[in-house]
Formats: C-alpha cells, structure tokens, sequence
C-alpha cells in the first residue's frame, strides 16, 4: 500500500483512547490525524495532556489538537471510539450518519439488531449486516462494535469449541483494573482486595453479548446461538488482563484431548488474510498448570491473542478452563483495530481499493 488511510480518535484522552493512539503509532495501513474527546481538553496540544502508558508518545500524533465532539465536519473518514458510554451513544450515531464509519468499543449499540458485534476470528460473517444497516438507517457511513473486554476471552475460547456445539457455560470473571478505565478503582479499594461486583451490566454483557457473537447471520439478521451463560464478575488489583474461569457443556462430548486440539489449531480469517494486528495463533494454549498469568503472559503477542490452560475434565459440565486476555488490547482498542481492518480488506470501508494489497504482518 503506497498511502495510507487517515483516521481519528474519538475519546482519545482515555485508557482505550490512548491504546488505540499507541497501536496506531506504526500502523501499515493507517495513520492517526484526528482526534477528539470532552471539552475538559478540547483546544489542547495532546502532547501537553496526561499520557499514561509506558510507550512513547508519537511526535505526529502529539503535536495534533483534540477537536470537541461537535467537529464533526473535520473528521475523517474511519474513526476508532473510545468514549465514555455516557456521550458514546448519541456521538457514534452522528458520526455514522455524516458518512463516518464508526468501529467502536463503547457498549450502547453492541446490542442494536443492525450494528455488528464483531470478532474477526469468531463472526466475521456478521458483517453482511452492514448493508441492511445502511438501507435500515440511510448511512453512507457505518457502525460496528466490539464485545465487552471480558466476553471476549469467553467469546474466542466458544468460538472455537463451536464444533462441539456449546449448551451451558459458567464463568467467573478476575478482571483488571484498567477495565475500569482512568482514574477507576479507588487505589483504597482496590489493593488487597477483591471486589465481587463490576457496574455497568458487567455480567449480563458476558451472557447476552457471547449469543449474539456466536449466533447465525440468516435472511438479514443475526439470530442468537442457543446456549446458556451464567457470569460472575469480580474486580482484583491486576494492572491488565481479564481472567475467565469458566466451566463449558458441550453436547458432542469431545474428549479433553479433542478440546485441547480445537482450541491450539484454531484460526480463522484475520490470520488467512495476514491483518496487521492478527496474532498468528488467535489462542495461544498454555500446558503448565500454573498458566495462564496476566503478569507473565498479558503483554505476549502484543496483547492480541488469548490464553488458555488447565483444560480438564468438569464434574458438574464436563470440561474447564482458565482463559485470559488483555482487556484494553485484544479487550478493546486492539478489537476495534483488527475490526477495521477487516472492513477494509473486504472492502467495506474508504481505502477498500487497497484492500487486495493490504497483507503486511506487524507480528
Ligand atoms: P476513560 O479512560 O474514562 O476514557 C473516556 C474517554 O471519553 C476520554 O477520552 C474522555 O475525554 C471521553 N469523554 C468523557 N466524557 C465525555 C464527554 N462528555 N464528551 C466527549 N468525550 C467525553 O474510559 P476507557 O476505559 O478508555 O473506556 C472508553 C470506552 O471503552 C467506554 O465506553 C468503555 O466502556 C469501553 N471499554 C473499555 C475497556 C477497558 O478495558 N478500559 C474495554 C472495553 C471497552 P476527557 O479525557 O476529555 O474527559
């Protein structure tokens, strides 16, 4: 690819907001030239702003000036959202009516029977939605989503034991404390301890979002698999990484041995295509019993892939597993980059002329 797409930010002050700015940092096919968040620092250089991850900062993207949500006329054409839900829902909605498309991690329209809920690896079928949702709303724009930082991790590991037909999950959440984004937790609350309740819907996202995730695209629409999730989700003092407990019946009653296989060989479209932030392995399966950590393993693979260990048998459901993932990276702002590159690849997006040429790994 000889140019590059430019894109924008909305919400880049934040944790997501400022992932996506280091992600994007030596991006292949995209380059960082907008970027927007509340009127606390619109009008600001964003270098002169708080950056708060160990990366450094861009100098293109430092000198640029954080726009307020109502410049909506100097966005460019692919934006990446990391807004707060609570101005996320109306703001995302402008931007894909004003021909924008909006590839987003906020939670207000990943439930909306016309914007996909996307996991590359998982539902990239989904994406046929976009045109009924351009008919449905008048959009030259569009408007995908990813899942919630934690029904990812469930997400990716019943991806790829949807072979062996899934009818009851139930997962116990540790969840990092970046999740909450910043300032978050209060440190009081936060160290030594274990809180037993996430706000937000936390785990009602986990159970209603993984059957929209894994159901079919049929006649326009997607229609909810027909399995069960049970959530439990707790906040611990980890800086990064959701880890998911989980207890899964699969109604072909593969052996351990089957289920460990199905989870090492998966792969899916994102590594066929070679997308420049697809892990090569989408789960990366752990033999030693004292893994997956996030402390060891959150940051391998650039975040991106997804860990599993302790597969074994469930007395209760059958098989159980230890699955964990980073939840600002393969959780959200690396979710919604791998998302737009699949739109671009398939042509679904400004620069889907490059789409044929785009095949540069990055790991
Ligand atoms: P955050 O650190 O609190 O950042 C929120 C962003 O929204 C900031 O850029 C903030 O700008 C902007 N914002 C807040 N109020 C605004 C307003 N009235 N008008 C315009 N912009 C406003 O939150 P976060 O953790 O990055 O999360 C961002 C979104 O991603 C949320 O919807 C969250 O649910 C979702 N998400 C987060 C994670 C995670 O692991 N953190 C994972 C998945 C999804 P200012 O700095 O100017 O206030």
């Amino acid at each position: 690819m000889t140019q590059r797409i430019d894109v924008g930010i909305l919400g880049a002050t934040g944790v997501v907001g400022q992932q996506f700015v280091a992600l994007l940092a030596d991006h292949p096919w995209f380059r960082v030239t907008w970027l927007a968040a509340s009127e606390r620092s619109a009008g600001h250089r964003y270098g002169d702003l708080a950056w708060r991850l160990p990366s450094r900062l861009p100098a293109a993207t430092a000198d640029l000036r954080v726009s307020p949500l109502s410049a909506v006329a100097d966005a460019p054409s692919i934006l990446f959202s990391g807004l707060d839900s609570s101005v996320a829902g109306e703001a995302e909605l402008t931007f894909a009516a004003s021909g924008r498309h909006v590839v987003s991690n906020a939670r207000n329209h990943r439930m909306d029977p016309l914007v996909p809920l996307l996991i590359p690896e998982v539902n990239p079928d989904h994406l046929s939605l976009l045109d009924y949702q351009r008919r449905a709303k008048g959009w030259s724009g569009s408007l995908v989503t990813n899942p919630n930082c934690a029904t990812i991790v469930v997400a990716m590991v019943l991806g790829a034991l949807r072979q062996f037909q899934p009818r009851r999950v139930m997962v116990t959440t540790l969840q990092a404390l970046s999740g909450a984004g910043y300032p978050g937790v209060a440190s009081l609350d936060a160290v030594g301890n274990i809180i037993p309740y996430i706000g937000g819907g936390e785990e009602e996202k986990i159970e209603t979002e993984s059957l929209k995730l894994l159901g079919r695209f049929e006649g326009g629409a997607i229609r909810d698999a027909d399995f069960v999730v049970s959530a439990q989700t707790t906040r611990v003092p980890v800086p990064d990484g959701h880890t998911a407990m989980m207890s899964i019946e699969l109604a072909a009653k593969p052996s351990v041995e089957e289920v460990s296989a199905a989870l090492d060989a998966f792969t899916a479209e994102p590594q066929q295509r070679l997308l420049p932030s697809a892990p090569a392995k989408p789960i990366v399966l752990h033999t030693a019993q004292d893994r997956p950590q996030p402390r060891l393993d959150v940051a391998f693979g650039g975040g991106m892939p997804v860990h599993c260990g302790r597969v074994r048998r469930c007395p209760i459901l059958g098989y159980k597993l230890v699955a964990m993932g980073h939840n600002v990276v393969r959780g959200a702002a690396g979710a919604a980059l791998l998302n737009a590159e699949l739109m671009v690849a398939r042509g679904l997006t400004v620069g889907a002329e490059h789409g044929a040429a785009l095949t540069t790994p990055r790991r």
